[in-house]
């Protein structure tokens, strides 16, 4: 897949931006899953699905960038069959329908917000997750992790946010 501005220089195409966000709330008993990554911990996130803050505002930001809806409208929680549904699927399902609108997934950008996990250590393997999610190489992922200073429910270590950033080119 060509990424960047090499394609649009070529062809005329058009890129687009997308942003997304996600926020869930810890809950007791490990293993984390964030970008699809599980993370050793004694903490989850509480959600319908499995809570993957990372792939859902990574999903938004894709599905904001072909003005194609959000995660709630191609995957409904009121449907049982996304009660604990894998994330990561749910990024894929988005990536599939923006790529039948005519979209290919350029870059991904993404700051989670927490006071805990440390985001680094595991910024290499969720990269590589999220990459391969998106059919693009995790060069084109970048995955940075950010304190909120203490401030705020995030400072009370009550839960994590995300915040996406994906852009495309139209391939038409
Ligand atoms: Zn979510």
């Amino acid at each position: 897949m060509t990424i960047g501005a090499s394609a649009s220089a070529t062809t005329g195409a058009v890129t687009r931006v997308g942003i997304g966000y996600d926020s869930h709330r810890f809950t007791p008993g490990g293993p984390l899953v964030l970008g699809g990554v599980r993370i050793p911990a004694d903490v989850s996130l509480l959600g319908h699905s499995d809570a993957d803050a990372i792939a859902h505002a990574v999903t938004d930001a894709v599905l904001g960038a072909a003005a194609a809806g959000d995660i709630g409208s191609l995957f409904p929680d009121s449907d049982d069959a996304n009660k604990g549904r894998d994330s990561i699927e749910m990024l894929r399902g988005a990536v599939a329908s923006v790529r039948a609108l005519g979209f290919a997934v350029n870059n991904v950008d993404v700051t989670v917000i927490a006071e805990f996990p440390r985001i680094g250590p595991h910024a290499p393997a969720i990269r590589a997750r999220l990459g391969d999610s998106l059919g693009i190489t995790a060069s084109a992922v970048s995955v940075k992790g950010k304190s909120n200073e203490g401030m705020g429910w995030i400072g009370r270590g009550e839960g994590i946010a995300c915040i996406a950033v994906a852009t495309l080119t139209s391939e038409r």
